[in-house]
C-alpha cells in the first residue's frame, strides 16, 4: 500500500531521524527541505500550542500542503515550569544548547527537587481540519552532563525508571518512550484511525 506523505515543518535533522526511526509509521514524512521551504518559521507565542499551530498554518498556507508541526518545552517543577516555551533559547540568542545547559544546571544549583518533563504538541492540519497531539515524559535533571548522542538537553535529562540520561541512550531506545514518539503515535493512531 502506497503510503500517505505528510510535511513535517521542519528541517532539524535530529526531529527527522527521530521520526523516520519509529517503528511501523504507516506515512511518509517529507521535510521543509523536501518541498522546497526555505523561509525562516517565526515561534513567536506563549505556549506551545500556539507555535505548533503557528508553523503549521503557515506551510499549509504558503504551500498548500497537508502538514504537521510540533513544539517542544523542558518544563522543570523547581523553575516553575521554565524554561518551557523557551527552551531553545534559554540562555538568549542565538540558541545555544550549551549556554541552555550551563543556565539550567547553575539555577538548580543546591535545588534537591530535580523534576522535570518534556512536552512536545503537535499541531496538524489535514483535509481542512486542525488537530492537536501531545506526549509527555517524566524524568529528572542531571547535576551534571552524561552523554554525548541526541541534542538540545539530552544529556541532563533521565527519564523515570531509566539509568541513563537521554543522550547515553540509543536512538531506538529513545524513540520508545520520548516526548516526541509519543506526540506523533498519537497522530499516528489519529492517521490510522484507531
Ligand atoms: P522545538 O520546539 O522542538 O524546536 O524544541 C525547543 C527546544 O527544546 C529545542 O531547541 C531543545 O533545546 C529542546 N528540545 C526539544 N526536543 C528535545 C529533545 O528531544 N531532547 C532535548 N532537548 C529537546
Amino acid at each position: 500500500m502506497k503510503k500517505q506523505k505528510l510535511v513535517f515543518a521542519t528541517n532539524n535533522p535530529h526531529k527527522l531521524n527521530e521520526i523516520s526511526n519509529i517503528e511501523d509509521l504507516n506515512v511518509e514524512i517529507v521535510s521543509l527541505k523536501d518541498i522546497g521551504f526555505n523561509e525562516e518559521i517565526p515561534e513567536d507565542f506563549d505556549t506551545l500550542q500556539e507555535n505548533a499551530l503557528q508553523k503549521a498554518r503557515i506551510i499549509h498556507e504558503k504551500a498548500g500542503l497537508d502538514c504537521f508541526a510540533d513544539d517542544t518545552g523542558l518544563e522543570i517543577d523547581a523553575l516553575d515550569g521554565k524554561p518551557g516555551v523557551y527552551s531553545a533559547r534559554y540562555a538568549g540568542e542565538p540558541s545555544n544548547p550549551e549556554e541552555n545547559i550551563k543556565k539550567v544546571l547553575a539555577e538548580l544549583s543546591g535545588k534537591t527537587n530535580r523534576k522535570a518533563r518534556f512536552r512536545t504538541v503537535i499541531a496538524l492540519i489535514l483535509d481542512g481540519q486542525e488537530l492537536f497531539f501531545e506526549g509527555i515524559v517524566e524524568g529528572e535533571i542531571l547535576t551534571e552532563k552524561n552523554g554525548a548522542d541526541g541534542f538540545g538537553y539530552d544529556p541532563i535529562f533521565r527519564p523515570t525508571g531509566y539509568s541513563e540520561s537521554f543522550a547515553e541512550m540509543s536512538l531506538e531506545m529513545k524513540n520508545k518512550i520520548s516526548h516526541r514518539a509519543r506526540a506523533m503515535k498519537q497522530l499516528v493512531n489519529y492517521l490510522l484511525g484507531d
